[in-house]
């Protein structure tokens, strides 16, 4: 008695290689991408893959301009105070 063969569910022709662990969807060498080890289709990679690091990495980068822009005002502002102070007499 033969098993039945697995094939990927975006691609009926192809036979399956691995589980992704999010849908349980049997996926092809094409469809499914290790992360960390662990097997998942392109599908649910996209779903969360985008959304984590381009929330995060917005963030970060918010965080970070302000932060320049604040840093670069308040040294500009120090220096020519600074400066000011060293001209006059
Ligand atoms: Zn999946
Ligand atoms: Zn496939």
């Amino acid at each position: 008695m033969a098993s039945p063969a697995v094939h990927c569910y975006q691609h009926p022709q192809r036979l399956g290689i691995g589980i992704c662990v999010e849908c349980r969807q049997v996926v092809c060498a094409e469809c499914s991408t290790q992360f960390e080890g662990i097997n998942r289709c392109a599908r649910c990679l996209a779903k969360m893959a985008p959304k984590k690091s381009a929330r995060s990495a917005f963030h970060e980068w918010g965080a970070l301009s302000v932060a320049g822009a604040l840093g670069a005002l308040g040294l500009l502002f120090g220096g020519a105070v600074l400066v000011a102070g060293w001209i006059r007499p």
